[in-house]
């Protein structure tokens, strides 16, 4: 470290030169790299977790690179030592150069980004403590031979612990001199480690195991024999707790044993992992196609992608389990991302039910304990496979063979905030390159980015496999659009049409099963006309305007939060002169009430964020609703995940509006693809389904793709409208974000920061902006943001953070989105 420093370090005593390292310091005061010194008897490489000294504290740090010579500016008398190496070589190479990669292309300080990849509180300060190694030291004759005074004294210390520990802090206060050298002196002989104890409440979970020593032990009472024997037949090793249970033996009888040196009572680390239950299961014989998709894979060897199309229901994820079958067999493991675990606990048994407990599951909803164990489990480095979401794609697994990103176009695999705002998507593919692995991308309804990815530079490395058929020759179901103008006009207000009503009344009377999908709450605030159908427009930007209302007797207003053009609502319908001008947003309790209101016996399962909250909570319902305990499954975005339940045979889409009109270039691409996934979920056993598609505007070209669910055919239209306004696939956009408590401080900011941006000399962006963002306060924090188009054959450079931050002024927060997903 640069700064003044009393601890002077004297250069190695053999002459040998000084190593010098570069630690990546985890303190809030921190930027950018520190130097220290590495003492002689103390090995360091790359990629170490390391203490440091920092300010007066000590702090965690990472080993980032060694150099022999010292960066020329700096003085070797003002550098301190690090204090110590924590865990060696916990970052491979590779990973390492993954984080910097992510860091580098996402505008983010490489610390930050570690701290995404790691479990939280993984490198904070914890405590630090030192331990004796084992209990049997030498004499004490040569002892004293081999230590100093201060290393007997540590050593005396150490021994009066009971668990041959003590937290460094507790060593300080007994008086040893230069208590880092001592500890050094007693590591280098090998009596003592030092550990970093993991942060509060995330400590292993340790449990009293009993363990078998001698097969025939001698002279043992008989109550004695029967434990013993008992143990052995269950393998030699049991927890006391069950060992006690089972043989109904007091705790005395194993403690004789252990006395008589049969078996040993030891606490182990028990690895918190999910209750879970499945039974067994085999695989299944392939479909044509889906043999001819195995093939293709299993016959890659490195680096290479794979999107593999298939319809809903055709047998993807049967294809990922027989992929990673031998993967396992070879000692290698797999890594699985899915948008959201909670949602897809059908997806997680049956990789359970085929790899039994070689698979673990890691999100967010783990608590830090579950997590720092799947972690430590991944370090430990068995074969397995890990089911994750997002932030998965970082998990530490060594020697990694195979990365499945199921449902790859899902938005969830994009982090909004905070910074890195990544796309495990992207990650994944450079996590590939890196470890020279295979990534297979599957989905039904694929982005728009992968599809023309594999499809329009055909490289040998890149392969487009489908499966375009479900399993066992099952129809896809028949999707039956309802004009709700024309509803209008006959005289029904409900939001169920006529249709609707009478396939929800003949579920109940035969006995089947359906699912309503109700767009996310909220989440449109789009203006269209009731009669006609009009979506009030943005005149420069092909975007719907989106509805605003500071309080509610204000007066709406409609805004392009692209440009930010703005115009109050008008009271009657531009196109058909109706006053039914009105936004759009109706709520699962909504519904709800007025289904009841129709069907009073309908027995219904609201399936939604309010009644998901709790861990466990999705399995629950769906689990409820598989046994039958409902005829309705009323749910939003959630439902279109991964739900395969064989008697569903009805799907019915209350407003298809609400997913169209969302105000982001994508919202057509999104819309398609949620449509798409909610009608997959009808028909999937053996009776057939079917979809009822609720809309004003069915000559909408999405609803029309839907309804003949040709992914092809609406891809094709759509890419022309991308490449006709150089959006993404055919350009790329970085997002500027800035917000301020000040609506003033915000607007000033953003127009300096996009005067510097368009003083840039080496632009090779358009700026779209500044404009407020969509919902323009948040928090109480004001927002806009300014958007930068790059064609695609340039790098995506912008100005220095630190400038455009600095020109924002102090009362602004600008953050910086490379390859947005969500313009709100
Ligand atoms: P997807 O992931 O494409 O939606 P799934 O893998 O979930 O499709 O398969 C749909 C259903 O068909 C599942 O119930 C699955 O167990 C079953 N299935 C998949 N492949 C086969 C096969 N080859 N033979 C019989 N059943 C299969
Ligand atoms: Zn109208
Ligand atoms: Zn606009």
């Amino acid at each position: 470290m640069t700064s003044a420093s009393q601890s002077v370090v004297p250069n190695s005593v053999t002459g040998d030169v000084t190593v010098w390292v570069q630690v990546l310091v985890d303190s809030p005061g921190a930027q950018g790299l520190y130097t220290y010194s590495v003492p002689d008897n103390c090995v360091v490489r790359s990629g170490d977790i390391l203490t440091v000294p920092f300010g007066t504290q000590l702090v965690g740090g990472i080993a980032l690179q060694l150099c022999d010579v010292l960066p020329n500016d700096l003085d070797p008398s003002q550098i301190k030592p690090i204090d110590a190496v924590m865990r060696s070589a916990f970052f491979p190479p590779v990973y390492w150069a993954l984080l910097e990669r992510v860091a580098t292309y996402y505008y983010t300080p490489l610390m930050q980004v570690v701290r995404a990849a790691l479990p939280p509180r993984l490198l904070a300060k914890s405590q630090r403590r030192v331990r004796l190694l084992s209990a049997d030291l030498p004499d004490a004759a040569q002892l004293a031979e081999l230590l100093s005074p201060m290393g007997l004294k540590l050593l005396q210390i150490l021994q009066n612990s009971k668990t041959g520990d003590y937290a460094w802090q507790f060593l300080q206060r007994q008086k040893i001199k230069g208590l880092a050298k001592t500890v050094r002196e007693l590591t280098k002989v090998g009596l003592v480690e030092t550990f970093f104890e993991p942060p509060q409440g995330i400590r292993p979970k340790l449990q009293q195991a009993v363990t078998m020593l001698q097969s025939s032990p001698a002279q043992l009472t008989d109550r004695q024999s029967e434990v013993f024997e008992l143990l052995r037949r269950r393998g030699g090793e049991m927890w006391l707790t069950e060992l006690l249970h089972v043989s109904h033996a007091s705790s005395a009888v194993v403690k004789a044993l252990a006395n008589k040196g049969c078996v040993t009572i030891a606490p182990q680390e028990v690895l918190r992992s999910e209750q879970y239950e499945v039974a067994g299961d085999q695989a299944k014989l392939l479909t044509l196609d889906q043999q001819a998709a195995l093939a293709t894979i299993t016959g890659l060897s490195g680096n290479a992608e794979v999107l593999l199309h298939g319809v809903t229901g055709s047998g993807k994820t049967e294809v990922y389990l027989q992929a990673i079958a031998p993967l396992l067999a070879q000692g290698q493991s797999a890594l699985v991302l899915v948008p959201e675990i909670g949602l897809t606990p059908q997806l997680t048994d049956r990789f359970r039910a085929r790899f039994g407990d070689r698979v673990c599951v890691y999100h967010s909803a783990l608590s830090d304990g579950e997590r720092y164990d799947t972690w430590r489990k991944m370090l430990m480095g068995q074969p397995q496979v890990v089911i994750g979401t997002r932030s998965a794609v970082f998990a530490p697994l060594p020697n990694l063979g195979l990365i499945v990103l199921d449902e790859e176009h899902d938005s969830s695999f994009k982090q909004d905030q905070p910074a890195p705002c990544y796309h495990a998507r992207m990650v994944a593919q450079w996590r590939s390159e890196l470890e020279n692995c295979p990534l297979i991308l599957g989905s039904a309804t694929p982005a728009l980015e992968s599809w023309q990815h594999i499809r329009t530079a055909p490289v040998p490395q890149r392969h487009y496999l489908s499966l375009p058929e479900r399993v066992g020759g099952r129809a896809m179901p028949p999707v039956k659009v309802v004009d709700m103008r024309q509803e209008l006009i006959g005289g029904n207000r409900s939001m169920f049409s006529r249709r609707l009503q009478s396939a929800i009344r003949e579920l109940q009377a035969t006995g089947k099963q359906g699912i309503l999908f109700i767009h996310r709450r909220g989440y449109s605030t789009h203006v269209s006309c009731r009669s006609c159908g009009f979506v009030m427009e943005c005149p420069h930007c092909d975007v719907s305007l989106s509805h605003h209302q500071t309080h509610p007797d204000a007066m709406s207003i409609l805004r392009c939060h692209y440009c930010g053009y703005t115009q109050a609502q008008p009271s009657r319908c531009p196109s058909c002169d109706s006053t039914y001008l009105k936004h759009f947003g109706s709520g699962t309790q909504k519904v709800i009430q007025e289904l009841k209101r129709l069907f009073p016996e309908l027995r219904m399962l609201r399936f939604d964020s309010d009644t998901t909250r709790t861990k466990g909570a999705h399995r629950a319902l769906l689990n409820q609703f598989a046994k039958g305990e409902a005829d309705l499954l009323i749910g939003t975005q959630m439902l279109t995940k991964g739900i395969d339940l064989p008697q569903v045979t009805l799907v019915g889409i209350v407003s298809a509006d609400g997913v169209l009109h969302l105000q982001d270039f994508r919202a057509s691409e999104r819309a398609f693809q949620t449509l798409l996934q909610v009608a997959g979920r009808a028909g999937r056993g053996d009776e057939p389904g079917q979809v009822i598609l609720q809309t004003y505007t069915p000559e909408h070209p999405v609803v029309e793709a839907v309804v003949r669910q040709n992914y092809a055919e609406f891809v094709t239209a759509e890419l022309g409208l991308r490449e006709l306004l150089d959006y993404p696939p055919y350009g790329r956009l970085i997002l500027l974000r800035l917000s301020s408590p000040e609506a003033e401080a915000v607007e000033k900011g953003a127009e300096k920061v996009a005067s510097v941006l368009a003083a840039d000399p080496a632009a090779q962006y358009e700026i779209l902006g500044p404009a407020p963002a969509a919902i323009t306060r948040v928090a109480r924090r004001y927002r806009w943001q300014i958007m930068l188009k790059f064609p695609l054959d340039v790098a995506l450079q912008i100005p220095s953070i630190e400038r455009l931050r600095s020109v924002s002024g102090s009362l602004v927060s600008l953050s910086i989105d490379v390859d947005p997903m969500t313009i709100l």
